[in-house]
């Protein structure tokens, strides 16, 4: 009898964890920039092309130091948030998590360039000499070689902008 009420009570605890497992808010790893800090030295673009496309080139980074207008001063640091708003709009399911960011599977993609329209914070790019959407999948490379620490990783839930 004993036994019964053990066996019926690890079911349930077992049913509770799987529901509360599945709701769950998925988690991903961002890149997140500081403009404040940051100096305009464009190191951050070097290292991601570097990283992702074997090529020293800014054209084809996944982030981008935009300079401000003169009157504002200073820089601005676009990075994509993994806020997952172009993985849910592709009409594909071209992109999905994979190792905590959002990644592009070019077999997939079909080249509507949809992804690079929708993003909130403009951080998917067409790039010169790539023929698929540009983005940041979180590697980290440009945050190891910011001299002024304005790139950090920290995790968020998906849906954060
Ligand atoms: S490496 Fe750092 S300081 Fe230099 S442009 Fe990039 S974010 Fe700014
Ligand atoms: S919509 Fe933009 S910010 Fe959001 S995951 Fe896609 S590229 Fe990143
Ligand atoms: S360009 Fe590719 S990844 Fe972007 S929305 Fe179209 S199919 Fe999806």
């Amino acid at each position: 009898m004993r036994l019964g009420y053990l066996q019926v009570s690890l079911t349930l605890i077992n049913v509770l964890f799987l529901q509360f497992h599945l709701y769950l808010p998925m988690r991903v790893v961002r890149v997140r920039g500081d403009s404040k800090l940051c100096v305009g030295c464009r190191l951050c673009m070097l290292a991601c092309s570097t990283a992702v496309f074997g090529v020293i080139n800014p054209r084809k980074s996944a982030v981008e130091i935009v300079e401000r207008r003169p009157e504002t001063e200073g820089f601005s640091i676009v990075v994509c948030s993994q806020c997952g708003l172009c993985a849910e709009k592709c009409p594909e399911k071209a992109i999905a998590v994979v190792n905590r960011a959002y990644v592009i599977d070019v077999e997939r993609c079909v080249r509507c360039w949809l992804c690079v329209e929708v993003c909130p914070v403009n951080a998917i790019w067409r790039r010169p000499g790539v023929d698929y959407p540009v983005k940041c999948i979180s590697c980290g490379a440009c945050v190891e070689i910011c001299p002024r620490g304005a790139l950090s990783l920290e995790e968020s839930e998906v849906g954060v902008a």
